[in-house]
């Protein structure tokens, strides 16, 4: 990793990867691998920021080292990590929660949504959940991060942060940039088709896992949520439902907008959703398999996260003992 440009990307294993998830941020990292540095970091420690039970946890992280490589991401060729293996993540949130003030945090819109699902457990974690994130991106100094359109705010205080810090203290950190991809940006519930698909969510019928069987992709589509007014056409506004059925469908299949509509035009809305169930499994159903068989094999996903814990630890200590050196620490 030396000349060419970096990439940094975090998923939380804070439940099974969705279709979202999958459209809008796993499914590009393979194109990326060739031309960028890329590093892909399982972010367990942010899940912390709602209860999790212990033992789905480590589950999950290993499901979530596993989903990468089924997703084809080669593991010699980016450093695919475990954040809580590398504790500069840590380290250095601390010293840049001392440069973001309380009022941008509570500006975050995931804050306000997070808080108001979990309004028993509003903790600290929470609300300085982009600070832990900034120091995440900025510890490998990042060009690039591609990410949601549900991020982008998260980014741009990352890229804030990093330009406070660098006028105080002269060059630390490289200010990155979102790369966010066109088509499926933003992957909507199936059945509250205003609010993203999240894994995170308590109605299964919201979201559709990648590893999820046949039977039930097909079952969730087809109780997708649309509208009375009958006609496949893009309105986000008017049509959400149908809008990001079509979304779906052209992400899949690599499809405008307008392609979809014509090649559905002037059909019922149960056989359109058949067609983009069928359209996810047929997407899905290989890297299925592939994970499953990742799965039976812990001792590999554990060798990975060993190995790429002291490539990425490498870095990040770079940036953090500059960081230290900067703010007067005696290293
Ligand atoms: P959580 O509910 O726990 O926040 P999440 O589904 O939002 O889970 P994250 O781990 O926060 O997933 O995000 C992982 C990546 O997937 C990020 O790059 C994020 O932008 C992207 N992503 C998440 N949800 C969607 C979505 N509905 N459509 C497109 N991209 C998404
Ligand atoms: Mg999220």
């Amino acid at each position: 990793m030396e000349n060419k440009k970096r990439i940094y990307s975090a998923v939380q294993p804070s439940g099974m990867l969705t279709l979202g998830n999958y459209l809008g941020a796993i499914r590009n990292f393979p194109l990326l691998q060739e031309e960028y540095d890329c590093l892909y970091c399982v972010a367990n420690m942010h899940t912390l920021t709602v209860r999790q039970d212990p033992e789905l946890l480590r589950e999950r992280i290993y499901a979530l080292l596993a989903l990468y490589l089924a997703c084809g991401l080669d593991p010699e060729k980016n450093i695919l990590y475990l954040q809580s293996q590398v504790p500069a993540h840590a380290e250095l949130s601390w010293v840049l929660g001392c440069y973001t003030y309380m009022g941008e945090l509570s500006r975050m819109t995931q804050f306000k949504d997070k808080s108001s699902r979990h309004a028993d457990n509003i903790n600290a974690g929470l609300f300085t959940y982009p600070v832990l994130m900034a120091a995440d991106i900025l510890l490998y100094q990042t060009d690039f991060v591609p990410i949601g359109r549900d991020q982008k705010q998260h980014l741009e205080l990352a890229r804030d942060i990093a330009i406070r810090f660098n006028k105080l203290y002269g060059d630390t950190f490289k200010v990155p940039e979102p790369l966010i991809s066109k088509q499926g940006a933003k992957i909507m519930s199936l059945q509250e088709p205003n609010k993203k698909m999240s894994k995170s969510d308590e109605n299964v019928n919201n979201f559709i896992l990648i590893t999820e069987d046949p039977d039930k992709i097909m079952k969730k589509f087809k109780k997708a949520v649309t509208d009375s007014d009958g006609e496949i056409r893009y309105d986000e506004e008017n049509k959400p439902g149908v809008s990001n059925l079509i979304n779906i469908y052209g992400a899949l299949k690599n499809l405008s907008t307008e392609e979809v509509e014509k090649a559905f035009s002037g059909l019922r809305y149960g056989d359109f959703k058949t067609a983009v169930g069928e359209a996810c499994v047929e997407t899905l159903t290989p890297i299925r398999a592939r994970y499953e068989e990742l799965m039976a094999d812990k001792g590999y996903l554990d060798g990975i996260f060993k190995e790429n814990a002291v490539r990425a630890g490498a870095y990040a200590e770079k940036t953090l003992k500059d960081v230290y050196a900067k703010v007067g620490f005696v290293l």
